[in-house]
Order: structure tokens, then sequence, then C-alpha cells
């Protein structure tokens, strides 16, 4: 049986913004203090309990008071995709982990945006190419064709 919700706009759920640095810098984010961000793909997983579709829409709104972490990051960065899992659950422990043992792989300001809880941080760096999720992505560059991809 389905359960609709009443509220439809204060969905809750877990996300992931896929993000690009184009030039390294000097980001200070709040309290956590002032990091060196090198240039390239970052993964940040956050959750709204209270309104998904509001934080995203938060995040992707250039003129804000920074509040959140990942508002001074955002400040240089872009996004470039949004991964979403609507549900109750607070999945993005879970999501930062999972990130963090991709390949590649890397902690450039750790605790970041996990305040409140005990992971290494919640944006997870990439380097150069953008992060998959999925094996396969070492193989990409300058082995297109080995992997099936065709130029149109
Ligand atoms: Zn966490």
């Amino acid at each position: 049986m389905a359960h609709k919700r009443s509220h439809n706009q204060k969905t809750r759920g877990t996300y992931a913004l896929v993000l690009h640095l184009p030039r390294g810098a000097t980001i200070r984010v709040g309290k956590l203090g002032a990091f060196r961000f090198p240039r390239g793909y970052y993964i940040y997983v956050g959750s709204a309990l209270n309104g998904l579709t509001a934080r995203l829409a938060r995040h992707l709104r250039p003129d804000k008071k920074r509040f959140w972490h990942i508002d001074h990051f955002l400040e240089r960065a872009q996004v470039e995709e949004i991964w979403t899992h609507q549900g109750d659950g607070r999945l993005e422990c879970l999501w930062a982990r999972a990130a963090l043992a991709l390949p590649r792989a890397k902690i450039i300001a750790p605790r970041f945006g996990a305040s409140d809880c005990k992971c290494p941080t919640h944006l997870i760096y990439f380097g150069a190419a953008m992060p998959k999720g999925q094996r396969g992505e070492e193989g990409r560059r300058g082995h297109e064709k080995a992997e099936g991809v065709e130029k149109a």
C-alpha cells in the first residue's frame, strides 16, 4: 500500500553533489579553518531531513549567507551532478564512507561537513577526473576504444 506524503516539498533524503573546482584555492571553511583545495573533482554528501528539494535549491543559489561548510566551498566550485535518494534514513555517512573507499579518493579537509558524526570527512577529493562510483574509470582516459566507446 502506497503512503502518500502530504507535503511533497518536505521530502527527506540523502544527496551527493559532484563538484568541480576549476582552479586550486585556499578556502576558509568557517571554524574548521582554511584549507588548500586542489583543482579537480569532489563529492560532497549530505542529508536533508526537512526538505531535500529546498536544500538542493539552496546549494544552487549563489547568493546566500554562509552557514554550512559546503557554502564556503560552493563559492568557488561548480555543481556538475546531483545524486539523490529519498527516504527517512540518514545515509550520508554510509555514502561518505563508500566515496572514501573509491579509487583516488583523498581527504583535503578533515571533518568537512562531518561536525555531527564520526566520519573523516563528507567532502572527498578525486583529482582531475570525475568520480563514477564504479570500477573502470582509471582505464578510460586514453583507452576509450578498449572500453567500446565510439566517437560519433
Ligand atoms: Zn558522517
